[in-house]
């Protein structure tokens, strides 16, 4: 997987890479879709969800440009696995999920990987975490049609943010706070992720 979908590719951050050789990605995935861990794609792993391509993974974490120190604020646990790869990269990760059950699987096999750097929440995301906010980086595995204000206000200087925004056709964001708050970001790549669904996301169905 490193090899030929990573180093091949774009992704040269030999952390990254060595992180993304070392985390089992097959503990994070449905007993139904261990055998296509590993393979070139996003898979499902319940409640209209998804554990995103490997490429993917890899390449938001390179963008973040971690270096060990950080606290990082992620979006959209998921299946627990781009918290896992984070969690090996900096201080600590803070995640936030909002569907319970999801929360709940990614708890109990972070825990037993011994990630204890990562403490995953139940709640709307789309809001940040404002509790143990600023962030030195933020990454979000979701896709809002804008960029949520609360995330930008609990980035730190000289933090990184990387989004997926804009739908239909998102496009991943990379934006750098400098020092002294400026911010610059640019467009990486179009991307197809599932919505960011909350207060500054998708209206949650019935609302
Ligand atoms: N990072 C994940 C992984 O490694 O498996 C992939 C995440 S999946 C593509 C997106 C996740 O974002 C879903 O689990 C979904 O429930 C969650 N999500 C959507 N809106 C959210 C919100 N407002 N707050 C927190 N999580 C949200």
């Amino acid at each position: 997987m490193v090899e030929r979908q990573l180093a091949r590719r774009d992704i040269r951050d030999r952390r990254v890479l060595a992180v993304m050789g070392e985390v089992p990605r097959h503990r994070f995935v449905p007993a139904a879709e261990v055998r296509d861990a590993y393979s070139d794609a996003p898979l499902p792993i319940g409640y209209g969800q998804t554990i995103s391509q490997p490429y993917i993974v890899a390449l938001m974490t390179q963008l973040l440009a971690l270096t060990g120190e950080e606290k990082v604020l992620e979006v959209g646990t998921g299946s627990g696995y781009q918290a896992a790869v984070l969690s090996r990269l900096c201080r600590s990760v803070v995640s936030v999920e909002r569907l319970r059950p999801l929360a709940e699987r990614a708890r109990k096999i972070l825990g037993e990987l011994g990630m204890d750097n990562v403490t995953v929440h139940e709640g709307d995301g789309s809001k940040g975490w404002p509790q143990e906010a600023p962030f030195d980086a933020i990454v979000v595995t979701a896709a809002p049609p804008r960029l949520p204000p609360p995330l930008l206000d609990q980035l730190a200087e000289g933090g990184r943010l990387v989004i997926p925004v804009g739908a239909p056709g998102w496009q991943l964001l990379e934006l750098h706070r400098k020092e002294g708050g400026e911010t610059s970001s640019r467009q990486v790549i179009p991307v197809s992720f599932v919505p960011l669904v909350g207060r500054h996301g998708i209206p949650p169905e019935g609302h």
